[in-house]
């Protein structure tokens, strides 16, 4: 523990239903209950127990019912609020739990007509505390012994693995507040882009792979189903960004849509989804402590996303270096490629290249220096779009003359497969 007396040791006292809002500045910060019972986003700290967190994280510690909270080290801001958006968010929780129990109990009087439980989808525009709002109702369902599947379309930020992808995975207990939501047992798919906006169709196609998956899992699973599970979404709310909300909405049959901070969403959602009868939308306010960031921030944390699978959170990990021949891999984009001439084209048809199309990549291509790859499960590579992938490599050198590429991969040895997806996702090794 600190030394007494240190100079940057503090006490907060909370009263109830209030909370204390970290920014952790460039150095991590310690921080533990003394007093009291507080969770950080859904997720109780046990007692007196020192944990350490990251540097740039921004986070609140909650009570519902008054804590001590003791800190180690300088923040870049910290401040006391008692008016937060908590207990409306506590009620929509206790609403699904209600769902759940529901949903399960008619699984066991008739276990061959089971219950599909809550499907919620959380939407709103960027920085209005979807992702905190998510993990918050993924960690209370957990504390009470429900195993709900996170699904995560956000390619732009990415909170089960780098960003990029879309994900899915069951989780078994409350989030850890420091590591996030855990990655052994999740199910990516490699989108390979930072916004849907470069392929809308590969990413469609992408979330209804994963929405079908998902559903064959239910089928023998009663548990999950009853469970139900909790969408995250993109920021992205205009245009076809709301045309994908609508898409992911439909495509996972989400039975609740949380929206969060703003009128207008919420009116158009309600709105277009009045005639299904089994879809609540539901309004909810924002957070005054969501931090927002600028679009220089969101590349900053995509990058230290990518750093987080190669490295650790803190460094604590090396990834291993390999060098592969050209002939030993066989890499694949998705999408564009060369155009056919117009007149090569069916009459009438105005369209010249297949979003999902998939196209062997050179090896020798300058463009893979510094992007990161996806290990595709695929066999062949007709199946590429329909295979999830087992994690990702980065292309740290290509060597044309002696036909070689070197890349750092999480774990030793030979990759689980020899097809790899490219996207337009790239990494400079400088964080
Ligand atoms: P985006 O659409 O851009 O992914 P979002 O709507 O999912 O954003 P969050 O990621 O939930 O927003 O929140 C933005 C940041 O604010 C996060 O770093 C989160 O930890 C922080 N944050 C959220 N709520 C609070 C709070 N009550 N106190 C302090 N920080 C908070």
């Amino acid at each position: 523990g600190p030394v007494s007396g240190s100079a940057n040791l503090k006490q907060v006292k909370l009263e109830r239903e209030s909370e204390l809002r970290i920014e952790v500045s460039e150095e991590p910060l310690r921080l533990r209950v003394v007093n009291g019972t507080a969770e950080i986003f859904g997720s109780e700290l046990p007692p007196e127990i020192w944990r350490t967190f990251s540097p740039r994280m921004k986070f609140a510690v909650f009570t519902w019912y008054g804590a001590t909270i003791e800190m180690d080290g300088v923040t870049e801001t910290d401040y006391t609020a008692d008016e937060t958006p908590m207990v409306s968010y506590i009620n929509v929780h206790a609403i699904l739990d209600a769902r759940r129990r529901f949903a399960r109990a008619s699984t066991s009087n008739d276990p061959e007509s089971s219950q599909q439980g809550p499907r919620i989808i959380v939407v709103g525009p960027t920085d209005s505390g979807k992702s905190t709002l998510t993990k918050m109702l993924l960690s209370w369902a957990a504390k009470q012994g429900w195993r709900p599947t996170f699904v995560d379309l956000d390619v732009g930020q990415g909170s089960i693995t780098i960003p990029g992808c879309i994900a899915a995975a069951p989780i078994e207990m409350p989030l850890d507040p420091v590591e996030g939501f855990p990655l052994d047992m999740a199910l990516v798919y490699y989108y390979g882009h930072a916004s849907p906006n470069i392929n809308v169709e590969l990413y469609k196609a992408l979330v209804k792979e994963l929405a079908q998956v998902l559903e064959r899992q239910f089928v023998g699973n009663p548990e999950s189903r009853a469970a139900g599970m909790v969408i995250n979404t993109m920021g992205w709310i205009e245009g076809i960004g709301y045309e994908l909300l609508l898409h992911a909405i439909d495509t996972f049959n989400a039975s609740v849509v949380l929206v969060l901070g703003q009128e207008k969403l919420f009116s158009r959602l309600k709105d277009v989804l009045r005639s299904k009868s089994n879809v609540d939308v539901v309004k909810l306010h924002k957070s005054g402590g969501v931090v927002a960031r600028v679009k220089e921030v969101r590349k900053r944390s995509r990058n230290f996303k990518i750093q987080e699978y190669f490295y650790g959170l803190s460094k604590e990990l090396s990834p291993y270096a390999n060098t592969s021949s050209f002939s030993d891999l066989q890499v694949f984009r998705i999408g564009g490629g060369p155009q056919a001439p117009k007149s090569a084209l069916p009459a009438g048809s105005t369209s010249v290249s297949n979003p999902l199309r998939v196209t062997p990549v050179n090896i020798d291509d300058r463009d893979l220096l510094h992007s990161i790859l996806a290990v595709s499960y695929a066999e062949e590579p007709d199946q590429i779009i329909s295979s999830n992938v087992s994690g990702f490599v980065y292309v740290t050198e290509v060597n044309v003359q002696k036909k070689k590429i070197t890349y750092l991969a999480p774990s030793p040895g030979t990759l689980p497969s020899k097809l790899l997806v490219a996207g337009s996702l790239t990494w400079l090794e400088s964080v």
